[in-house]
């Protein structure tokens, strides 16, 4: 991985690294050598909750009873977990939201569900194929352990066609997977806890988010990240747009994002404002007819915006080239 961002060799490292990978993983590995340490420091600190557990790659944050949300650490330089995810424990059921980066990442989950409930997850949730939320998913399965993993057909197909490297334990656990509708929502009953698991689309082809009324809390998958641009390579704007509109609740709500700290209304308002930046200027320049290198290279967001981590114009690029297959 490239530590500076001014050499001419590294630009050529970071834009073949970042042509071989389609994961958000390779894009935040890229973003965390990038990033000034006490930007990275301040990542996983949180008002919102309280730790439980730290560790190199996260922290483990109960959000409310029975319900806790990890999140990650991905710019430490400590692989296991990547993504941001969660618990939810009902009297009868307990929930793992995430596969994560590294069967560790996973098991380390698992452990902590058992610890604080008395059980292992007896399911899983995938919102969505990316592998730093799906490639460690084996990690929950055990010899005497066979929480039912739940996923899109969708995501599974996308995990076994294009995640990497090819691992017969990952594959062998999606393929096992009790579907969720494309469609509907699915109610799964955890025992006093009802989540509801929401077909979405725009990260990717196929999103979930996993859903509480009271106390009102979102596990946003990666339709949400907070105060770091997102990776929009396999994005679908105008979709995107909708699922995040959609997500937003009236009343006082915690979201988890896929990536970053947890936030509230506010962040996740500024968020919405970021995206919509984006959008303005994609149509603008693409009614110019400028390039998606050019309209990406020229781009910057507004200082009332707040701090987005980024780390390269590419980041901004893949986004313009996102719109533009939709406008074109
Ligand atoms: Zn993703």
């Amino acid at each position: 991985m490239t530590r500076s961002n001014d050499s001419h060799s590294n630009a050529i490292s970071r834009r073949d690294f970042l042509s071989q990978s389609g994961s958000c993983a390779a894009h935040l590995a890229l973003a965390g050598s990038l990033m000034p340490r006490a930007a990275r420091l301040a990542w996983t600190r949180s008002s919102y909750a309280t730790v439980v557990a730290r560790e190199p790659f996260g922290t483990l944050e109960k959000i409310a009873d029975g319900t806790w949300a990890l999140i990650s650490n991905p710019l430490s330089g400590d692989r296991t977990t990547i993504s941001n995810g969660g618990i939810i424990a009902g009297r009868d059921a307990v929930l793992a939201i995430e596969g994560f980066n590294q069967p560790q990442g996973a098991v380390w989950l698992a452990g902590k569900a058992k610890e604080l409930t008395g059980k292992w997850p007896t399911h899983v949730a995938l919102t969505h194929y990316h592998s730093d939320h799906a490639n460690g998913v084996a990690g929950y399965l055990t010899e005497t352990d066979h929480p039912i993993v739940r996923s899109t057909e969708r995501t599974r197909d996308l995990v076994i066609e294009r995640n990497k490297p090819d691992d017969a334990s990952r594959i062998a656990a999606v393929r096992g997977a009790t579907l969720l509708s494309p469609s509907d929502a699915t109610t799964l009953d955890l025992g006093g806890r009802m989540v509801r698991v929401v077909p979405r689309l725009g990260h990717t082809d196929s999103d979930v988010s996993l859903e509480l009324d009271d106390p009102s809390i979102v596990f946003c998958g990666d339709l949400f990240w907070n105060s770091m641009f997102p990776n929009f390579v396999d994005a679908i704007p105008t979709k995107l747009a909708a699922s995040v509109h959609a997500l937003r609740r009236t009343k006082d709500t915690l979201y988890v994002p896929g990536h970053g700290a947890l936030g509230r209304a506010a962040e996740y308002d500024r968020y919405v404002q970021m995206l919509d930046e984006v959008e303005r200027a994609a149509r603008k320049a693409h009614a110019a007819g400028t390039t998606p290198a050019d309209a990406g290279a020229a781009f910057t967001l507004p200082p009332s915006l707040g701090e987005w981590t980024l780390f390269s114009k590419a980041f901004y690029q893949r986004a313009f080239e996102a719109w533009y297959k939709e406008l074109t």
